[in-house]
């Protein structure tokens, strides 16, 4: 079913294991993602069900798989963590599309590998279901992630905090090379190491940077960009990614990790669903921030491959660190603009745009629901009707920065606003009925809606409503 060319496998010998996935007693396929298939050219046709759900388990190995877990370390919270790697996942290889575009093939939950510790390497059906659904809500939405071929159950109980049922997930990325994994290269293996590895990086993610001046150098550039940009985009949909560890970010700039991941529904820079994160290190508001700190640690790692090259080149990385938070600036700008139907740009603009957020954080509006009203409000011909307070204040401001058609900025407002967003009320009921009551039905449904976040609903749909006032609150969790 897969095209598989193991560049990782035949290449990079010593920074990984081989490992095997455990037979699921009674695999079952949950949900196979068709348009992904097709996108990538992954061919399931004279394959059955079952013949699927056993090759996306464990239970048989597709033709052409060499399963291996990676090794990687991290900064977990701020504290270095040298011995890391797939506890919980195995690729199976990469796949390459009819495009010639490669993919990695990975199976999370399929059973323990030499990186597992104490743990048991499966994973359970809910945060199986919640990746599969974040995932394609982030896709829907324009984001960049990894994504989810497949969910299939495994027939078999895992225990927690009691005992569950359990599932194994097909995430696919463009690669799975992350912060950490650079890191562990230079931990363990000193400048040569790290040339391998990055060099890697550079022909998966940058090809042009192999012939710069300094290659690790413009790998270094090239991460910084595609991070900037994702990290806007998360902040321009009220995402918090939960735990933006440096082995949960990728070289690719690709959302990896959907552990304790949420949507704010109420804008709030303090924003924490993580049962972990008791001092708020990855709060809504703080994304940015830590992405500058995982970045340093990124040119930090680098850093042996960059010097070989020339040693002149370490001030430079220095500056490329030190000029990440315009550059942030510059692509939350983007985004903002798009969000604010801003045809033109004006160096008011970041001022205009912090003014909001503290705006709304002092209302507590509904993030999505806001950026909604203000399509609406273009729709209907700036007529407010808000009450007096920082926000309408805030509505004037932007009424008088304003330039160009009503239809241009609205074109551009429709297509940034979403109307939907997977609301934490709504993937709490659809997961526990999947798990608690065996019934996929409300998880059918949100996962549908999710896939459409820009289609026009009335304002009373359920799918689109804030939570009920007695929501709350809401905890997510690390690991599956
Ligand atoms: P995460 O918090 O999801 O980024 O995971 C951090 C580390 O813990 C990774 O190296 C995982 O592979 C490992 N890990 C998490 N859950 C399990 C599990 N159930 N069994 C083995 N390793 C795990
Ligand atoms: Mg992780």
């Amino acid at each position: 079913m897969f095209t598989f060319d193991n560049s990782f496998a035949r290449d990079l010998g010593g920074f990984y294991l081989p490992a095997d996935a455990e037979k699921p007693p009674a695999p079952t396929l949950l949900y196979f993602n068709e348009a992904l298939a097709n996108e990538l050219g992954i061919d399931r046709s004279g394959l059955s069900d079952g013949e699927v759900a056993a090759r996306l388990s464990g239970g048989a190995l597709p033709d052409g798989a060499e399963p291996i877990a990676f090794a990687y370390a991290g900064h977990q919270f701020g504290t270095f963590n040298p011995q890391l790697g797939d506890g919980r996942a195995l690729l199976l290889g990469e796949h390459i599309g009819p495009d010639g575009r490669r993919h990695d093939i990975q199976l999370k939950g399929s059973g323990r590998t030499p990186f597992s510790r104490g743990g048991d390497g499966k994973a359970a059906l809910g945060p199986v279901l919640r990746e599969f659904l974040m995932s394609e809500a982030m896709t829907s939405l324009g984001i960049s992630t990894t994504r989810a071929l497949a969910a299939v159950a495994t027939g078999e109980k895992v225990w927690r905090d009691r005992a569950l049922p359990g599932a194994v997930l097909t995430r696919i990325a463009a690669s799975h090379i992350r912060i950490g994994t650079i890191q562990f290269f230079a931990a363990h293996g000193g400048a040569e190491a790290v040339r391998q590895i990055a060099d890697h990086a550079i022909a998966r993610h940058c090809p042009a940077a192999a012939d710069a001046p300094n290659p690790y150098l413009a790998l270094l550039d090239h991460v910084i960009a595609v991070q900037c940009d994702l990290v806007a985009s998360w902040m321009g949909v009220g995402f918090v990614h939960g735990v933006m560890n440096t082995d949960n970010m990728t070289l690719s700039g690709e959302t990896i990790d959907y552990g304790p991941c949420a949507f704010v529904d109420r804008y709030s820079a303090g924003a924490v669903f993580s049962s972990i994160d008791k001092g708020g290190r990855y709060a809504f508001g703080r994304q940015p921030q830590i992405l500058h700190w995982n970045l340093a640690r990124l040119a930090e790692a680098l850093s042996p491959a960059i010097v070989a090259v020339n040693p002149d080149d370490q001030a430079a990385a220095v500056a490329l660190i030190e000029q990440m938070p315009p550059r942030y600036y510059a692509a939350t700008l983007n985004v903002m603009r798009r969000k604010l139907g801003l045809v033109d740009a004006d160096e008011g603009d970041l001022a205009l745009v912090e003014a909001l957020f503290a705006a709304l954080e002092q209302e507590e509006k509904d993030f999505t629901i806001f950026f909604n009203d203000l399509n609406k409000e273009i729709e209907r011909g700036y007529q407010t009707t808000e009450t007096p307070g920082p926000v309408a204040d805030w509505r004037k401001r932007w009424h008088a920065r304003a330039t160009g058609p009503a239809e241009q900025r609205l074109a551009l407002m429709r297509a940034a606003n979403p109307q939907l967003i997977p609301r934490n009320h709504l993937v709490e009921a659809a997961l526990a009925a999947a798990v608690e009551q065996d019934d996929f039905s409300p998880f059918d449904a949100l996962l549908a809606a999710v896939r459409a976040p820009f289609v026009r609903r009335d304002t009373d749909d359920p799918m689109v409503q804030p939570p009920p006032v007695d929501f709350g609150p809401h905890v997510t969790f690390c690991g599956t």
